[in-house]
């Protein structure tokens, strides 16, 4: 299996290769040439994406529309949220002061590549699919539902953990994908991706239709039911058998601030 990361490390920053304990540097996300190698204890993985755009599906597991008391769509229905509120596997979420009520939301992330993505038929989208990720829609509630548009919800910094690395297509028994996600070891979220009301094909024809996806753009492809509310303290995990464990403890903001 084919694992592809990104990381630091005091002389390199940028995609790199993982085998075993070993991660080799790469020039970009699609090279196939290992660079220089690095002990994996010894670099940090950042997020394991950088996209131009991350394109969301909002309710597309019916059990979790229904939850929030909310009508299924007839089209997906989608919204981005900023490439700064990337955060990597172990990294910290921050929970605002100005937000009440924090979700996780546990998704299948999907990277698009080698080529840009635009017009594609549904039947075609699995060409335009790269790999897959886990990704954890963090939102605030509270703000979502008052403002009615959700750019502040859904876009706050450190609210988009992705990883901790990104698995080819290739490399996936797609059909056997489940999203699960725990909160501080307590299983909140399970579901099989198949689950899904709009499925990738689905989701990629409709987006591309109006926009183009680069190489490296991440789309979130919905939560299953189960969301609740995160705390300070509260550590957090997206996992998905087959692609990997995306762990993150929540930090109150004054917390996180001191911390800097
Ligand atoms: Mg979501």
């Amino acid at each position: 299996m084919t694992k592809i990361a990104r990381f630091r490390s005091p002389a390199y920053q940028g995609f790199g290769l993982i085998e075993g304990e070993t991660i080799f540097e790469l020039e970009s996300l699609f090279s196939t040439t290992r660079g220089s190698a690095h002990a994996l204890a010894e670099v940090s993985l950042l997020a394991a994406c950088a996209p131009s755009k991350i394109v969301c599906v909002g309710r597309n597991y019916r059990e979790h529309a229904k939850e929030l008391g909310n009508e299924v769509t007839a089209e997906p229905l989608i919204f981005l949220k900023p490439p700064s509120s990337l955060l990597a596997h172990e990294g910290s979420i921050v929970y605002p002061a100005i937000s009440g009520n924090v979700h996780y939301e546990g998704e299948l992330g999907v990277i698009i590549g080698p080529r840009p993505a635009r017009r594609v038929p549904a039947a075609e989208a699995g060409n335009y699919i790269f790999g897959y990720t886990c990704v954890n829609d963090v939102t605030a509630r509270d703000l979502q539902r008052k403002d009615g548009q959700w750019t502040r919800g859904k876009g706050f910094d450190t609210f988009c953990p992705v990883g901790p690395w990104i698995v080819r297509r290739e490399d996936v028994r797609f059909d056997d994908l489940r999203v699960r996600t725990l909160l501080d070891g307590e299983v909140k979220q399970d579901a099989s991706v198949l689950d899904m009301i709009f499925p990738l094909g689905a989701i990629i024809a409709f987006v591309t239709e109006f926009m183009t996806l680069e190489p490296g753009d991440l789309i979130a492809t919905g939560t299953p039911a189960g969301v609740g509310p995160l705390q300070a303290g509260s550590m957090v995990s997206v996992e998905i058998d087959g692609i990997g464990v995306l762990r993150n403890r929540v930090v109150a903001a004054q917390q996180a601030a001191a911390t800097l």
